[in-house]
């Protein structure tokens, strides 16, 4: 069991809510960004208007898959949270450096076990 103190854990929480509020406000901002989802650019019969929407909306695509995948990543540690998985390492199930899950609250994998995944 991580032995979190209340303090900690709700700071640590806060910052997950805050960041996926983040996260939430960017993907409503980029659905404005993406012609195919605005009315009327369809519309426009200027040469290469329609090449431009599509490597827009590729571009919009791609930024939104990330979102997504932090977002559903945020998620997940406020679930474990919730029922106290959260700050266990996924790979050796070991307790996840403190300091780590500060600085990157969605971490699911300790210092060294993110070190050896990147090597
Ligand atoms: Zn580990």
């Amino acid at each position: 069991m991580l032995n979190l103190t209340r303090t900690n854990f709700n700071s640590i929480k806060n910052k997950l809510l805050r960041q996926k509020q983040k996260v939430e406000g960017e993907l409503r901002e980029l659905d404005k960004k993406d012609p195919v989802m605005l009315d009327g650019l369809a519309e426009s019969s200027e040469p290469g208007t329609e090449s431009w929407m599509a490597d827009v909306h590729n571009q919009v695509v791609a930024v939104k898959q990330n979102l997504h995948a932090l977002l559903s990543k945020i998620k997940k540690s406020l679930v474990n949270l919730k029922t106290g998985k959260y700050g266990k390492c996924e790979v050796c199930g070991k307790i996840i450096e403190r300091a780590r899950l500060e600085a990157m609250p969605t971490a699911t994998d300790c210092l060294s076990c993110s070190k050896k995944a990147f090597k």
